[in-house]
This record gives structure tokens, C-alpha cells and sequence, in this order.
């Protein structure tokens, strides 16, 4: 288990960008979670260890893609027919059992081992069946409906790589090569608490001037998706001691504190001079909008990630810093969330500098996708990231869009579970 040194999240300049502040990222963070050793079942979800080299080939043999009869090309006849004796059966899981003699064809079913000696099957749907003999139409290209052993997968070659996560196509693929267990990271066991003397447990009555806790909520079901242990240390009230206290009780047993509301400089705002008593604390103030400075500290050498309290700066931020920062900790290998390019159904102007997160849904208008801008922006306005499909990103230097412009689209299927 790595730790992480001190004050990894000091940072000097004054606005980052968000390549910087990825790279940043990258540089400063280590993986701080265990490794274990867990059944194929229970794998799901998990971010794999170590490298898995396939210890055999995959298919482990040549077999038949389709249901035919197996012959050697050399016996076609290129320009008629060719009647062959049917001598022998193989199927899936029951081998022919000795060498195909030239001129003899092999009935064979999907999945049944090559028999040695022929080389290319010919679908049942081509082949006419007479008595004990088959008629095979000509033209059909050497190697047909053979696959080969190796073919998916070779033996030695990288099946699947540490950092991934494991999903159904990757378990699958361990079990085809094999494994029964895999060697995983342990999920990063994160405390999750919100703050502010406004913020209410869903549920319960709402006073006057209280709002109910959303982020948490959110928070929460952000960080099961990426594979997280969320422990809930609730709604916290805007007194720094008691903040004090609960992050000091949350850096025991956990690998990451998060945090949202209270990181403003306002004097309301008390998660920073609680972290301050603790620990040390860091704002990287993003070029982004929407989004306010995300708070990034270690209190006890855990990390920790003070959010805005916004719930739309919420989202946008955990998306774009919180979540990479996260899978870092908890050993993914370092990717970008896909970007699709679609055409700007609206015109938008943008201070240069900073780069904007437009929330949009998609539409199909004739051969082009198309960003329709949701109609309210503000920070607080939760509604709509329900309502829209993702993002649309206006980059640093752009000062303005208009209508038809390609734009980068990040849709919230590739970042919100
Ligand atoms: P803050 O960053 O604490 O100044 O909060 C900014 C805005 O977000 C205020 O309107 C808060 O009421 C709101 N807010 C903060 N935390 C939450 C939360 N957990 N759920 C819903 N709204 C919140
Ligand atoms: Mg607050």
C-alpha cells in the first residue's frame, strides 16, 4: 500500500486548468488501497491488480464455426460439385479421435475440434446429403468456418491489464482463460459527510429556510458506482469544532474523506479552518464554470475532497476532478472519459480562459447529433442534469459558439453510474 506523501496536493499556480489539474493528478497520486484475492463471482466491479497473461491459447483448439462437414481444400473440386464419403463425427466436446484421411469428409458441429487433416467446413446449409455421402458446391474459400486456435487470445499476450475495471466482458474473458479467482484492489473506503446548518435529513421536517441534503445522496451513489466503500457520517452542522471532530474521526478506518458545502471563503464556511486545525488543506481554483474552488487536503495522511455545496458544482466538479483523483486512489489505470462530437444546436459566448460545461440534451436532426442547451444554467438548478443527456464542452480558448459549430459532447453515461 502506497502512502501519499504529505502535502501532495500543494499547488502553486493560480488557475488551473483542467489538463493541468489531471496531470497534477497523475503525478502526485498513488494507488492507497489493499489487494486481495476474490472469487470470479464476487469480481464484478472490482479494478484488477495485476496483469492477467493468458497461460493458454483462446479457443484452446481449432473448431468449427458453424454446424457442416469438415474437408481438406485440396479435395474440392474448384468449378463442380464434389461428392465426398461422410466417414466420421466430430462434435463439441467429442473429437473425430484420429487423423481425416484425404478424400474423406468429417460431419462436424459448432464448437467441435478441427479434426487434424482437414482444414475448411462447409455450412450444412451448402451440402446436400445423399445415403452416406455428402455434395459439396464449389467456391468456397480454404480455411472457411475454421477458427483458430489462438485466434482471440494467444498464449503469452496480455489478456487483460491491472488498472481495469472489471466488468461483465472481462470476467468472462478471465474465466475463458481459466482463472477462478482474480487478484483485485480493495475497495477505497471512503466518509462521506455534508455540512451546513441549513441541510436536513430527507424524511424528516423541513424548518424554516432548510433545505433537504442532495448531495449526499448523490455522493454516494457517485462514489458506489465507482467501487467504493461509502461509510455515512451524515449532516454536520457549520461549527468548526464539531467538524473538527468528525473529520478527525473520519480519518480513522478510511482512505479518503469527501466532503460537500462550507468550502467558500464566506464566514460561514468552517470545513476549511477545520481541516486547517487538522491537517493541511489546498484550494485548486479550476478554470471551469460551473464550479467553485474544490478543496483538497490530507487530515491524519488521509486525503481528503472538500466539494462546493452547489449541487450542479457538485456533479460538474466530482466529474471532472473528484472522479479521476478517485480512481487513482483506488488503482484504475488513468483514462479519459470519452467525448463525442456533435453539432451545437445553439450560440453561446464565453469569457476566453476558462473552460465551460454547458448542460444539454441530444437530438437526432437528419444525418447529425445535435446539442440542445438546457434552458436554465444555474448552479443550483439539480432538475437539470436529470433532464439533460451530458455535457457539452467549450473549451479554454473558445470565446464563442455558434449554431452547427462541432462541439465535444460528454454524455453522464460515461461518468455517472
Ligand atoms: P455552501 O458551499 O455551503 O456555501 O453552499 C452553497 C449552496 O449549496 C447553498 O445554497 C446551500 O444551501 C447548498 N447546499 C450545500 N450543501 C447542500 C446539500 N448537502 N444538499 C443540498 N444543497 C446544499
Ligand atoms: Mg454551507
Amino acid at each position: 500500500m502506497a502512502q501519499l506523501s504529505n502535502d501532495c496536493f500543494a499547488f502553486g499556480g493560480a488557475l488551473l486548468t483542467v489538463a493541468g489539474a489531471l496531470a497534477e493528478i497523475q503525478a502526485r497520486v498513488a494507488p492507497v488501497v489493499g489487494i486481495a484475492t476474490v472469487p470470479l463471482a464476487a469480481a464484478a466491479g472490482r479494478i484488477l491488480a495485476r496483469d492477467i497473461i493468458a497461460t493458454m491459447n483462446l479457443p484452446p483448439h481449432a473448431n468449427s464455426a458453424v454446424d457442416g462437414f469438415a474437408v481438406a481444400h485440396a479435395d474440392l473440386m474448384p468449378d463442380r460439385e464434389t461428392v465426398l464419403p461422410v466417414t466420421g463425427r466430430a462434435a463439441a466436446g467429442h473429437p473425430l479421435g484420429r487423423l481425416a484421411r484425404r478424400g474423406e469428409a468429417i460431419r462436424i458441429f459448432t464448437g467441435a475440434p478441427m479434426p487434424d487433416g482437414t482444414d475448411t467446413v462447409m455450412m450444412q446449409e451448402d451440402c446436400a446429403v445423399e445415403d452416406k455421402r455428402v455434395r459439396l458446391k464449389p467456391g468456397i474459400r480454404k480455411g472457411a468456418n475454421r477458427r483458430h486456435a489462438g485466434e482471440d487470445i494467444a498464449r503469452g499476450e496480455t489478456a487483460l491489464s491491472a488498472g481495469l475495471r472489471l466488468r461483465a466482458p472481462e470476467l468472462g474473458l478471465a474465466a475463458a482463460l481459466g482463472h477462478s479467482e482474480l487478484r483485485v484492489f480493495t475497495p477505497l473506503r471512503v466518509a462521506l459527510l455534508s455540512t451546513g446548518d441549513e441541510v436536513r435529513e430527507p424524511g424528516t421536517l423541513l424548518s424554516p429556510g432548510a433545505v433537504y441534503d442532495s448531495n449526499r445522496a448523490m455522493l454516494a451513489a457517485l462514489l458506489t458506482g465507482l467501487g467504493c466503500a461509502v461509510t455515512d457520517f451524515g449532516i454536520r452542522p457549520d461549527r468548526e469544532l464539531a467538524l473538527a471532530d468528525t473529520l478527525a474521526g473520519a480519518s480513522a478506518g478510511h482512505d479518503l474523506i469527501v466532503t460537500s458545502g462550507g468550502v467558500s471563503t464566506g464566514e460561514e464556511d468552517h470545513v476549511k479552518s477545520a481541516i486547517e486545525r487538522l491537517g493541511t488543506l489546498h484550494f485548486w481554483r479550476l478554470a471551469i464554470k460551473p464550479g467553485r474552488p474544490v478543496a483538497l487536503g490530507q487530515v491524519g495522511g488521509v486525503p481528503l475532497i472538500g466539494l462546493p455545496g452547489n449541487p450542479v458544482a457538485v456533479i460538474v466538479t466530482f466529474v471532472v476532478l473528484a472522479r479521476p483523483l478517485i480512481l487513482q486512489l483506488a488503482g484504475a489505470a488513468p483514462s479519459s472519459p470519452r467525448l463525442f462530437p456533435v453539432r451545437a444546436g445553439f450560440a453561446y459566448r464565453k469569457k476566453p480562459g476558462r473552460r465551460e460545461y454547458v448542460r444539454a440534451t441530444l437530438q437526432r436532426q437528419g444525418d447529425a447529433v445535435v446539442a440542445i442547451k438546457y434552458p436554465h444554467d444555474g448552479a443550483g438548478i439539480l432538475s437539470s442534469i436529470v433532464r439533460s443527456d451530458g455535457l457539452v464542452i467549450v473549451d479554454e480558448a473558445a470565446s464563442e459558439l455558434a449554431v452547427g459549430n462541432i462541439v465535444d459532447f460528454l454524455p453522464f453515461s460515461e461518468v455517472i453510474p
